[in-house]
């Protein structure tokens, strides 16, 4: 018996290793394997790759006329060369938005000489509310609920996944909004999947409310990407967003 198990496991084996490459090399109806392509997104998406051609371009690389500090004033952050550099102060973006997925990339600067929330600290904040923090956590083994990729004061990374200081590193969040009732009150809390240079870090957890430093507590609104400044030169570039649908529809037209 245990040989018949063991052949018809290598045979399932061998089936899926013939059958799943020449699945993938059948493009279906539409080109696009069936799946639609107004939300859908593909991953990875390694540092300096372009954004999806449906994508919200948040940073245009040139300027920041997408963005403006909390208060409504221009924002003073640095750009030069698609990049942008810290300064001073949060900026927020013009667009705002409620379910998403997300895609930042981030710099931290060398600091050798600071050490903590004090070593390239910055942080992205979804509807400026749920902060992912940025640090230069590189080389804790064990990162908590202040390093790199925490959401901030709530949950640490599910496993490290830091790049050293000076490197290129992507966020790529899926985020789900709360939902409020007509008084306002949360029926369904917010809930966050992260990947961190393509490692999930964050799985799906339920926000425990706004972070420390959040814009605004009107969770039942849509809001904006901010980008903290907290003093160290971080780096940003190749900021994009696609909206998500609410929820999703049983009479999806036929492609
Ligand atoms: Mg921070």
């Amino acid at each position: 018996m245990v040989s018949t198990g063991r052949c018809i496991t290598m045979v399932g084996v061998l089936f899926i290793a013939i059958a799943v490459p020449a699945i993938q090399a059948v493009p279906l109806a539409g080109g696009d394997g069936g799946v639609s392509s107004q939300h859908n997104d593909r991953l990875p998406h390694p540092p300096g790759s372009e954004p999806p051609a449906h994508a919200v371009v948040l940073f245009n690389g040139k300027d920041l006329s997408n963005w403006r500090q909390p208060d409504g004033q221009p924002a003073v952050w640095k750009v030069k060369d698609g990049v942008m550099t810290v300064t001073r102060g949060d900026i927020v973006t013009d667009e705002t938005f409620t379910d998403v997925f997300i895609h930042v990339e981030f710099r931290t600067p060398d600091m050798p000489q600071a050490s903590g929330q004090a070593k390239g600290n910055s942080g992205v904040y979804l509807q400026g509310r749920y902060e992912i923090q940025v640090l230069d956590s590189y080389g804790i083994n064990l990162p908590g609920k202040g390093d790199c990729g925490a959401i901030y004061g709530q949950y640490a990374p599910l496993v490290k996944a830091c790049k050293p200081p000076l490197e290129w590193q992507t966020y790529d969040a899926i985020f789900r909004a709360p939902r409020v009732d007509a008084a306002g009150k949360v029926t369904d809390p917010p809930r966050i999947t992260v990947l961190h240079n393509d490692m999930v870090i964050h799985n799906n957890v339920e926000l425990l409310g706004p972070t420390a430093g959040h814009l605004d507590a009107n969770v039942g609104a849509p809001g904006p990407l901010l980008l903290q400044g907290h003093g160290s030169p971080v780096q940003y570039r190749n900021i994009w967003l696609i909206h998500l649908p609410l929820e999703g529809s049983d009479t999806y037209e036929p492609r």
